[in-house]
């Protein structure tokens, strides 16, 4: 088990914004600032036993640093091998375990072959584009926090937040804003 700690998204850059490269695979990590412990993880060649060890320790520092959502961008791997898609079985418990979750965005036929053939497809959120899989991580930054309950700021009565969005006090029907934090604004 990884401990979690938290780190600002400006040591987070500084850690991962460099492009590092292992035999066969180059992997570039972009924190999205607009979702806490959000990260887009960029990976180009493929992942076998030459270099998974490189790959694990990267996941490792990844989510020791305390980034539990991520998203994998898939779409420039050629392979994975069996070990190499069991190391990302791995690295979905240890976000799982940590109240995080793991979306594979854009595998190529190949890499999904594999997948599938080891029976993991059902394991893994699945996105074909980038976007998609920052609407997932966002979806699963929500679950996280709602619901929750709180009080009205105008009129104080109880109310059950279970998403982000705009609603009415049930109450004094004033506009409550609530934003992906759970927090009420007016
Ligand atoms: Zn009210």
């Amino acid at each position: 088990m990884v401990k979690q700690t938290t780190t600002s998204s400006t040591q987070a850059e500084r850690l991962f914004q460099l492009q590092e490269r292992y035999v066969g695979v180059a992997i570039v990590a972009q924190v999205l600032e607009k979702i806490p412990g959000t990260m887009m993880i960029h990976i180009a060649g493929y992942i076998d036993s030459m270099n998974i060890n490189f790959f694990q320790r990267y996941t490792s520092r990844v989510v020791e640093a305390g980034f539990t959502r991520l998203a994998l961008d898939l779409r420039d791997v050629s392979f994975v091998s069996s070990t190499g898609i069991g190391s990302l079985v791995g690295l979905l418990r240890n976000v799982r375990a940590l109240g995080g979750s793991l979306v594979l965005v854009g595998m190529q036929p190949r890499v999904l072959e594999v997948v599938l053939l080891l029976g993991f497809a059902s394991f893994f959120e699945l996105a074909k584009t980038t976007e998609e899989a920052v609407a997932l991580m966002k979806a699963s930054a929500d679950q996280t926090v709602f619901p929750k309950n709180d009080m009205c700021p105008i009129c104080g009565k109880r109310v059950r937040l279970t998403r982000s969005g705009r609603f009415r006090c049930p109450q004094c029907k004033v506009v409550l804003t609530v934003d992906r934090a759970a927090v009420i604004r007016l």
